[in-house]
């Protein structure tokens, strides 16, 4: 009764856009929106300390690098180093470097943890007045095909609160609301299971030189910079194995059998799991007034490095099309935001889906068989010596295949 009570003396609060998740696309259109001048609300599931805590992608890409330049604000949110351009890939122990510079002006990648971008982002929205409401339980969407669409949670305290808006922008994930309130039927997904398991460490141990993928007759590894002192590593492995398959010792041999590296350095394991290599796209991502962005909408397998840095090209076309619609009345972005997105969300799952092929065929030939690892070394091989062939791996590393971006902010 105490609860209907309070429930019932919450008036309904009215913004432009409410925002769901503080994610990397989340916190981008928060960013976005606030720099545009269109007012949002971010409703965040979990608390503060443990969204600025997830860790996951390491670099954000050149053009992801432009697109906040364009909105003066690469120098406010994008933590760590440049990314030098650099990237080793390991066959059977012997290294080949490729860049992914392709020549053009401007500021290049930065080697930025997720967690970091995703904590600068807050700081940077929230000491400019804007509204981010951590622990919101219970997000539910109402009429997004109406005029007005209503967005209903709870508060930490158990307050229902309702809040009015004209767009929902859905960043949520993989797992959020968003994308599930859309009836059954209406979004088409294309879904793809590599049938390859990684086993993915976290650890306090030197970074290397340049970003590694190796090749090896035991299997894919990586290694992958995330911190002055702090490595992510990745190994292959069944799909379905556990965890505690892998204590420390047998995390390290492998590595550094499959480095071609005996003098690899170990440090604590701070984190370890283990998942399926997938891939999916909804189609269409939007659905009347709800428009969805980054993994909400697609995942894309990791290799390659795309799912963040697409999170951010969605985030990117969407702020920019609400701007035209609330200041200009023009909805034309807001009618092609869908179109416009999947054409790059192909373009990487195509790039992620070639470079997992090549790496994991090449290696270990039980899966894949003679005739793909003899196709795989091949692909490596033009790679490294074709330069036709290393500059479109580095126009795709990029992200710059297509051009810079949707233009300067107004
Ligand atoms: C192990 C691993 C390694 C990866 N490596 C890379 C890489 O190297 N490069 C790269 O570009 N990408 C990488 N990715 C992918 C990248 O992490 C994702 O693409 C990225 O996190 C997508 O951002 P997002 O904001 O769309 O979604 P998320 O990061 O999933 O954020 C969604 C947010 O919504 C919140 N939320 C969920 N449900 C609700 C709800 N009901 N109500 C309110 N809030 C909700 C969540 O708590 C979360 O904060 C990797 C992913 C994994 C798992």
């Amino acid at each position: 009764m105490a609860d209907s009570t309070r429930e019932l003396s919450q008036a309904p609060e009215s913004t432009t856009v409410v925002v769901i998740g503080a994610g990397p696309a989340g916190m981008t259109v928060a960013n976005l929106l606030q720099r545009s001048g269109v007012d949002c609300v971010v409703l965040e599931r979990r608390t503060r300390e443990y969204v600025a805590q997830r860790q996951r992608a390491g670099i954000v890409e050149t053009r992801a690098v432009r697109m906040f330049d364009s909105w003066g604000l690469a120098d406010r949110v994008l933590g760590g180093v440049p990314h030098q351009g650099i990237l080793e890939l390991r066959v059977d122990g012997e290294p080949h470097l490729v860049s992914d510079y392709d020549g053009s002006e401007g500021p290049t990648a930065r080697l930025c943890p997720q967690q970091m971008l995703v904590q600068k982002l807050t700081a940077e929205y929230l000491v400019n007045g804007g509204d981010l409401r951590f622990e919101a339980a219970d997000v539910t969407l109402h009429d997004v095909t109406g005029d007005r669409p209503t967005v209903r949670y709870r508060t930490a305290d158990g307050e229902l609160r309702t809040l009015t808006c004209e767009f929902v922008a859905g960043c949520d994930g993989d797992h959020g609301i968003s994308r599930t309130s859309v009836p059954d039927g209406t979004l088409t997904p294309y879904a793809f299971d590599h049938g390859i398991g990684w086993l993915t460490v976290l650890a306090d141990a030197p970074p290397p030189a340049h970003p590694l993928l190796a090749v090896s007759p035991q299997g894919f590894a990586a290694h992958f910079p995330r911190g002055p002192y702090t490595s992510r590593y990745y190994l292959q492995c069944p799909p379905d194995d556990h965890p505690d398959a892998w204590p420390d010792d047998r995390v390290w041999d492998a590595l550094r059998t499959r480095l071609g590296d005996p003098a690899l350095v170990s440090g604590p394991i701070t984190d370890r799991e283990i998942f399926r290599l997938r891939s999916l796209v909804h189609d269409p991502m939007q659905y009347g007034r709800l428009y969805l962005v980054g993994d909400a909408a697609h995942i894309v397998s990791p290799m390659g490095g795309k799912g963040m840095n697409l999170a951010l090209y969605d985030a990117d076309l969407f702020a920019r099309a609400v701007r035209d619609s609330v200041h200009d009345q023009d909805d034309t972005a807001l009618r092609t935001y869908s179109e416009r997105c999947l054409r790059r969300v192909w373009n990487d799952q195509e790039f992620s889906h070639w470079m997992t092929g090549m790496l994991h065929d090449a290696g270990d030939a039980t899966n894949s068989g003679p005739f793909r690892r003899g196709l795989a070394r091949a692909r490596l091989d033009r790679l490294f010596t074709a330069p036709g062939a290393a500059r479109a791996f580095s126009e795709l590393m990029t992200g710059l295949e297509f051009g810079e971006s949707a233009g300067p902010p107004r």
